[in-house]
């Protein structure tokens, strides 16, 4: 099984960028040579950290499988339905993420979106596709000094495979806290609580909610609890990949 190391990634970037200049369509990883729609080869798409196992309700990925929920979902009801996060945030995708965020390198998100909607394709397959994309938003301070929403852009690239329109402007922020990073479950959720407000009517009564990485829910139940107040019965989420508890 192919193994991934940072010193590595950043080697690979270097010829990554000098491949893409003369047009030649090589995985992000290895750089070998791949097909420019996929951007990571087979070998590193296997490699890719994938849980063995998670929590049937939030996909917080599990060191054992004896339980199908994770200690939080025994504890207490989520806010949301369903969600899809088929990745562990661990290297290389957590770097894959942050170059996204933090260097608008967006070609980056294109391999894990496209891993995305393979595992939604095989989740809806049986139950029904949500009615609109509604991505996480950011604070306006936070979007104005970022430029761009990353799961904004998850989101377009989702809508534009499977067809779902999506909505950026239906939900403000009104919270523009420092990054979660670093602070223990209970106090993201006493971070987050009021975090968003409904700019308008939400004609819809299935949604997805779009992020790029969940931590521990906190961000992600604080809106599902606005939606469903204001009258949408089913909030799925989806994000590339899901931070393990423990
Ligand atoms: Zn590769
Ligand atoms: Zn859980």
């Amino acid at each position: 099984m192919r193994t991934f190391s940072q010193p590595m990634f950043l080697l690979v970037v270097d010829v990554w960028l000098f491949f893409d200049r003369l047009g030649v369509a090589t995985c992000f990883l290895c750089c070998a040579r791949c097909s420019p729609v996929q951007g990571v080869c087979e070998q590193c798409l296997l490699a890719l950290p994938y849980p063995q196992w998670s929590c049937e309700k939030c996909k917080d990925p599990l060191t054992v499988n004896d339980h199908i929920l994770c200690g939080t979902c025994q504890k207490q009801s989520r806010m949301f339905d369903s969600c899809v996060a088929p990745l562990e945030y661990a290297f290389p995708v957590s770097t894959m993420l942050q170059r996204v965020k933090y260097n608008r390198q967006i070609v980056y998100a294109r391999p894990l979106v496209k891993h995305l909607i393979n595992n939604l394709q095989k989740d809806y397959c049986d139950k029904p596709w949500p009615e609109a994309l509604i991505p996480v938003p950011l604070h306006w301070w936070k979007l104005r000094k970022r430029g761009f929403n990353q799961a904004g852009v998850i989101a377009e690239q989702l809508s534009k495979a499977i067809d779902i329109p999506v909505y950026h402007h239906l939900v403000k922020r009104r919270n523009n806290d420092q990054s979660q990073q670093g602070l223990s479950a209970n106090k993201r959720k006493q971070n987050m609580q009021n975090a968003f407000a409904l700019r308008k009517p939400v004609p819809y009564k299935h949604v997805a909610v779009v992020d790029d990485v969940m931590t521990t829910g906190a961000t992600t139940e604080e809106l599902c609890k606005v939606l469903k107040k204001h009258g949408v019965e089913t909030v799925d989420v989806w994000c590339v990949a899901r931070t393990p508890s423990v």
